[in-house]
């Protein structure tokens, strides 16, 4: 059952202020990154020191806050405790001091990061992506701070933190928020929260897609294919993170495809659990390629799904159908 938010009394302002102080973490780091700040993960993608930090200081956050908590989160702290890592470790502390102070020491920065290891996470655990669309936080474009707390395979907590994204006022960043019911964002440097709410355009015509800039993550000839079906004029709106999802919520968008590149690829739930539950509660539908609600019971991944289509909800059928036409 998902909550309101009384009943998240204490998780709600914790992990809005988690993912404030990584913010503003990301932030102070983009564009300022050494050359050794980077690494290449085992999978092949990267992870900066910024990555880290925002991971710890989410960490930090919670727990204070929260006291002990079980998290699956995206980076791991054995790639900073390798004896050729102390550099990086002390980038990252750097990093983490900016936020939490001068006494921080390296030890407690891979503490809090552990935290995000929580093996065999039980039936109520969060999962956070301390930079989801780390491609784009390298080429000075969007990225997203990407908090989701799960009870019961339900995603009930969802916060999004866009400290990059263009908003209609002229303002830059933006964290949306949603819990049962809600979904709201602060714009620029917006203290009152607004409502948010995905656009209803008037025929499948008007809508615009919005997809991954990387084509090795969603397949930009299958949504080719699937945008002609539907008769869509507009191009593709590219833009890397989960800011898609944050796009769809408020309007700049109201479709998002996600179409596999492999059909052995499965999905992150740090990928998608905040992004979803804010379109959702925004009033949109979010599913996979083949219309099954995308399922967070199987630990980190979407064992069960393939890809993701978020819509504003009104059209959410025919895009499904459009994309079984063209995935076959
Ligand atoms: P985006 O910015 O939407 O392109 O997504 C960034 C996310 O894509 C990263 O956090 C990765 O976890 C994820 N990713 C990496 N490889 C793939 C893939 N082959 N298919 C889908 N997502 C991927
Ligand atoms: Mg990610």
């Amino acid at each position: 059952m998902a909550r309101e938010v009384d009943a998240l009394a204490a998780e709600f302002p914790a992990a809005l202020a988690a993912v404030r102080a990584a913010t503003e973490v990301c932030r102070g780091a983009q564009g300022r990154l050494l050359a050794g700040h980077t690494l290449t993960k085992g999978d092949q993608s990267p992870v900066t020191i910024a990555d880290f930090a925002a991971q710890a200081v989410v960490c930090a956050e919670l727990t204070d806050r929260l006291g002990v908590i079980d998290m699956i989160g995206e980076e791991d702290s054995n790639d900073l405790r390798a004896p050729d890592a102390t550099e990086l470790l002390d980038a990252v502390t750097g990093l983490v001091r900016t936020q939490r102070g001068d006494a921080v020491s390296s030890d407690s920065v891979l503490d809090w990061i552990s935290v995000g290891a929580s093996a065999g996470a039980g039936d109520r655990y969060w999962t956070l992506d301390p930079i989801d669309g780390t491609k784009g936080f390298l080429r000075g474009e969007q990225y997203a701070i990407a908090l989701g707390l799960i009870e019961n395979g339900e995603v009930i907590l969802g916060v999004l933190g866009c400290p990059n994204l263009p908003n209609p006022d002229g303002s830059t960043g933006a964290i949306f928020a949603a819990t049962a019911g809600v979904a709201q964002a602060w714009f620029g440097d917006a203290g009152e929260a607004q409502a948010v709410r995905v656009a209803a355009p008037a025929s499948l015509a008007e809508a615009r897609v919005c997809e991954s800039v990387e084509s090795g993550h969603s397949n930009q000839d299958h949504s080719a294919q699937i945008v002609a079906r539907l008769g869509i004029a507009a191009e593709p709106y590219r833009i890397d993170s989960q800011c898609k999802y944050a796009a769809v919520a408020r309007g700049d968008a109201s479709i998002y495809l996600r179409l596999p590149t492999r059909a052995d690829y499965r999905e992150k739930i740090w990928d998608h659990a905040a992004g979803k539950f804010v379109v959702e509660q925004a009033g949109g539908v979010v599913t996979d390629v083949n219309g099954a609600p995308l399922d967070f019971s199987h630990g980190s991944k979407l064992q069960a799904n393939s890809g993701v289509v978020a819509t504003d909800g009104r059209f959410h059928d025919q895009v499904i159908e459009a994309v079984q036409a063209v995935l076959g």
